[in-house]
């Protein structure tokens, strides 16, 4: 009776835990090295290969033939992280923020 108890008391809060790490991709990101990548793909004018281990994208460069950048599940992430790179497109530069502690 009393090894029962232990079991249930440890099952809830190990089973939260593994809810809460598969659903932020934690577990499936640092358990894949990305070795396996899809075939690109073209989208938006850029081309992207999908991890087949976990599904994480990154940027391809069709010219060169090889992949480059950061992985991100994001696909826009990707594009304006490649785009800030290229300067293709200039973001709006922001204002200092001032500060208006003594
Ligand atoms: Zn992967």
């Amino acid at each position: 009776m009393n090894e029962e108890h232990k079991k249930s008391r440890w099952f809830w809060p190990l089973g939260l835990l593994a809810t809460g790490l598969a659903g932020a991709g934690l577990v499936i990101f640092r358990g894949c090295w990305h070795s396996r990548m899809s075939w690109p793909v073209r989208a938006q004018n850029h081309s992207y290969q999908v991890c087949l281990g976990c599904g994480i994208k990154r940027l391809f460069d069709e010219e060169g033939f090889r992949a480059y950048g950061p992985y991100s599940y994001d696909l826009n992430k990707l594009i304006a992280w490649d785009r800030a790179r290229t300067g293709a497109i200039q973001p709006a530069a922001e204002p200092e923020t001032r500060r208006t502690a003594s």
